[in-house]
């Protein structure tokens, strides 16, 4: 039996990894993380009895150990070093990284050095580090495969095609809730607003991140990382229906895409038992009723996340960084109802053109670089 690890099992694509678990019935839970849900986690500690487990922090671990004290044989840890743990557990031979923010990159080096392959989410990670993860998974021998349905689309789409010249990406986005609203109209709207995506049920913060379109520019980040490809061979395309998940455009003008209906486990089953397909429940697509895929340009005036996130890539360095952890702080302020939707751009302008540049920072001055922009915002806003 397939044994994997999950960090940030009571997430989204925690629980959505979980959902795969239970249809497929021959993967195994050896460990898995969480922040400080415990409710559910305690569940799902009784339902996969890993043997290793890790919450945010040590009241929380406490409290952990209280509720299960009955079931034997699980180590529970917390914290980093607990996350770092659940990441390298022996049994597993993948890790999900299904945890948020930058908080993921130290958890999956770890995981990279202790020979495990990646099923990765947490785009945050090689967004800020993907200079030093994708040199690390070559040199251990293992395989980093995405969960982001665009880039595992991408990932279908160069099946079979690795000795062909790609002429560009096409990652395509759905634009969000906000798509067609003016700025004038953006300086009203709420966190409510800003949560209700039209296609995907996500977790807060890429919620937030698809409204901006910034988590379309992390993307294409992402995509430049897992498939090394320059920022100017990736084209971002609106396609409202999320129908089409992304597509590769070859140097004979042959385009291939990978559709689906907007359903996560697919892309996580697909990393988990890659190449294999396996069966999967849940709608399928219906031509007859669908009739029409729309298409549209991104609207990077009003929605700047994607236009920062190219100025990021091009300065380089630790500027992907910078805007990273901005991002990350000014969402959960926005979240917070501390700032408005639009000052979200505006603290990212800010970090991008007033961090300290490092030309190629080892993941001490990633995590320095996150303090720093932290600092500031919180001095600022
Ligand atoms: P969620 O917010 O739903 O889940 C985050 C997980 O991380 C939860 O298990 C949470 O625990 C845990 N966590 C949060 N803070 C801490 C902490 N300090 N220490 C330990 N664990 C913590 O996020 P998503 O599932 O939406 O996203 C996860 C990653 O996947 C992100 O990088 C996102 O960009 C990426 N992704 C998500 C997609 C989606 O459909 N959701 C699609 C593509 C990519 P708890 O809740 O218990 O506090």
């Amino acid at each position: 039996m397939k044994k994997i690890a999950i960090l940030g099992s009571t997430g989204s694509i925690g629980t959505q990894t979980l959902d795969v678990v239970r249809e497929q019935g021959d993967l195994q839970v050896s460990a898995m993380s969480c922040g400080s849900n415990l409710d559910l986690f305690e569940k799902q500690i009784r339902e996969f009895l890993p043997s290793m487990v890790s919450v945010k922090d040590e009241a929380l671990a406490k409290e952990l150990t209280d509720r299960i004290r009955d079931l034997s044989g699980i180590s529970i840890r917390f914290g980093i070093d607990g996350l770092m743990a659940v990441a390298a557990e022996n049994d597993a031979t993948i890790v999900v990284t299904a945890i948020v923010g930058m908080l993921g990159i130290r958890p999956t080096i770890a995981a990279i050095r202790a020979r495990k392959n990646i099923a990765l989410a947490n785009k945050e990670t090689l967004v800020t580090a993907g200079h030093l993860i994708m040199p690390m998974v070559k040199e251990c021998g293992v395989s980093l495969l995405p969960v982001d349905s665009e880039h595992s689309a991408i990932f279908q789409s160069l099946n079979g095609e690795r000795e062909n010249r790609i002429a560009k990406i096409l990652l395509t986005a759905s634009g969000g809730p906000f798509l067609h609203k003016t700025k004038a109209e953006l300086e009203h709207v709420g966190v409510q607003d800003a949560l209700k995506h039209p296609n995907w049920s996500m977790g807060r913060k890429i919620t937030i991140d698809s409204a901006t379109m910034v988590n379309k520019g992390l993307e294409v980040i992402e995509a430049k990382w897992l498939f090394g490809v320059q920022p100017e061979q990736i084209e971002v395309v609106v396609q409202p229906q999320s129908i089409i998940h992304s597509m590769v455009e070859y140097e004979d003008g042959a385009v291939i895409a990978q559709l689906g209906t907007p359903d996560m486990r697919l892309p996580i089953q697909y990393a988990l038992y890659y190449p294999k397909r396996r069966p999967l429940s849940g709608e399928r697509l219906d031509f007859a009723r669908i009739s029409e895929i729309r298409f549209e340009k991104p609207d990077s005036e009003t929605f700047m996340g994607l236009p920062l996130c190219y100025d990021a890539i091009r300065r380089g360095g630790n500027v992907p960084t910078a805007l990273n952890a901005a991002n990350e702080l000014a969402v959960a302020k926005f979240l917070n109802g501390e700032i408005s939707f639009l000052t979200i751009y505006e603290i990212l302008e800010d970090a991008i053109r007033n961090t300290a540049f490092v030309a190629d920072p080892s993941v001490e001055e990633i995590l320095s670089t996150e303090q720093s922009v932290y600092d500031r915002i919180r001095s600022k806003w």
